[in-house]
């Protein structure tokens, strides 16, 4: 099949010349260091946009504050869900534009940027709405001595944080950007989003629909540059909370460096090697089916997929073959071809990571189907299974985020258990098995952020999603976003 047709939307968006969105505007910025956006199906330039300057960096936290204390802060919470409910529907109605403009810099599948990056981030949005609301604090009553008849009362108030940097990374910068810029805006924050440069062009199309929305200006901004303007925004003395979507090594240094600014907040969502265990009891075709969902999604490059598999000794032979099997039959192509079932890794610099890691997989392990680069144009590489080399094996301990899974056997659960936990991360965990007695006892053991049952990478916006160890810091979803981007101010008062 061929490429689909790109919309005559797109197409004059990528003429556009790009940068940033201000204050309510949209500003190609200043800066004479122009960087280029690549197509991954091809590896062509597609577009090309200004980094932001210092100037610009700071412009964008001056608008950010000054909506902060005036324009937004005037809305009404109830008003607040009602825009953010607005702009839910316009990203909606212009869904394809967006699914287009996104699969374009991301190489994420066409079908896969409809109907999860844009349709998810239109359900997520529409859930954030619904707490603007619902956001309150607590009564209580002190204990404190009366000597001549004085009483007291006490009550919490959840204020806004105030100005949020929301640093997003490129595997679903959509969708990513959109739990942060919800979670800021149903709070009473204001935002300044910071996309990966390769994901640069999404945002910056739906802030100008945030507007439209009647986001006030100021209140949702992009700047789009390297890692330097991410760390400008952290280092910016008005910035009051960071919202830090990424990998642990760049986690680690934001997270010291919100430190180091002002004390600054922050919250941290990093990557994983998360495991997944098939007990002796799995129906192996319905792990089969479940792993090639979850596994090879967007190529692997989605932070809560599972990369290390612990089968049961009497279940590898049958599934690794399956799986295989299964994989070998994917259709490869280009992410703008409806048909493909399989596309491109998001960049060059990701590309050669994995031939790195296809190398030493090469010398070192069984190479069950992959391990091989793609001869044609662009990031292209086939979907892998490796058997591990022993428990030690570096495959099963460092994260790929690509579409490689490294099998393990194991012989009984108490040895299980040791296994999935032998690593720094912990974002998601799945057990697959037929027998829920044995899932509910290993629940509890299991150290993961989220842990699946018959299941792998699912997000709902009322469950609450994040890391424990090295994986990260705080939760997003549920309820529990809101401790985040909320101060807790008590008051008492003698009466
Ligand atoms: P990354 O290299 O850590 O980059 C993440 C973001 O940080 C990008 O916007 C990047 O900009 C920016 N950045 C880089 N250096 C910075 C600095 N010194 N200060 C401030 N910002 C800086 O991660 P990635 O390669 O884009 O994404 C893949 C990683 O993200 C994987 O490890 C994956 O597991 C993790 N991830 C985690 C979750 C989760 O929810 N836990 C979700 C998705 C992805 P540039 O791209 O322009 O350099």
């Amino acid at each position: 099949m061929t490429d689909i047709q790109l919309l005559p939307a797109v197409v004059d968006f990528l003429a556009r010349p790009h940068g940033h969105f201000i204050d309510g505007q949209y500003r190609s910025g200043d800066s004479d260091r122009l960087i280029d956006v690549y197509n991954p199906s091809t590896g062509q330039v597609v577009s090309r946009f200004h980094d932001a300057s210092a100037a610009d960096v700071d412009s964008a936290v001056q608008g950010a504050r000054r909506a902060f204390k005036g324009a937004w802060a005037e809305v009404s919470p109830y008003e607040k869900g009602v825009i953010l409910n607005r702009l839910a529907d316009l990203i909606e109605a212009n869904g394809e534009e967006l699914a287009q403009l996104e699969t374009l810099c991301s190489g994420k599948s066409i079908n896969l940027s409809r109907g999860l990056e844009i349709a998810q981030s239109v359900v997520f949005l529409r859930y954030f709405a619904g707490w603007a609301t619902k956001i309150t604090g607590q009564t209580m009553t002190p204990s404190l001595p009366s000597f001549n008849g004085e009483r007291y009362t006490a009550f919490t108030l959840r204020e806004p944080v105030g100005v949020v940097a929301g640093i997003v990374p490129w595997n679903f910068s959509v969708m990513i950007g959109i739990w942060k810029i919800a979670s800021a805006l149903v709070t009473g924050c204001t935002i300044v989003v910071k996309p990966s440069e390769f994901t640069p062009l999404t945002l910056l199309r739906i802030a100008e629909l945030a507007v439209q929305a009647g986001v006030p200006a100021g209140a949702f901004n992009v700047v789009n540059g390297t890692g330097r303007a991410g760390q400008a925004l952290i280092d910016h003395c008005d910035v009051a909370k960071v919202a830090f979507t990424g990998s642990v090594p760049t986690g680690i240094a934001v997270g010291k460096a919100a430190m180091a600014a002002n004390l600054t907040r922050a919250t941290l969502e990093l990557g994983g090697k998360n495991p997944a265990a098939l007990l002796a009891d799995v129906d192996v075709d319905a792990a089969v089916a479940g792993i090639l969902q979850t596994a090879y999604v967007h190529q692997g490059q989605v932070c809560a997929s599972p990369e290390r598999l612990y089968v049961h000794r009497s279940k590898v032979e049958a599934f690794t073959q399956k799986l295989a099997a299964a994989l070998q039959q994917l259709k490869i192509g280009s992410a703008l071809d409806q048909d493909a079932q399989f596309g491109p890794l998001a960049n060059q610099a990701h590309l050669q990571k994995i031939l790195g890691y296809f190398e030493r997989a090469r010398s070192n392990n069984t190479v069950v189907c992959g391990a091989r680069q793609v001869e044609r144009p662009g990031y292209f590489v086939e979907p892998t299974v490796i058997l591990a080399n022993g428990a030690d094996d570096p495959l099963l301990h460092e994260e790929t985020f690509g579409p490689i899974v490294c099998v393990l056997p194991f012989d009984d659960e108490e040895q299980l258990v040791t296994l999935m936990n032998d690593s720094p991360f912990g974002l998601t965990a799945s057990i697959w098995t037929n027998d829920l007695s044995k899932a509910f006892r290993l629940i509890p053991q299991i150290e993961a952020g989220t842990v699946w049952v018959n299941m792998h990478t699912f997000l709902d916006p009322a469950v609450p999603f994040g890391g424990s160890k090295a994986s990260g810091v705080g939760r997003e979803f549920g309820s529990a976003f809101i401790d985040d981007y909320t101060e807790l101010k008590s008051v008492m008062i003698r009466f």
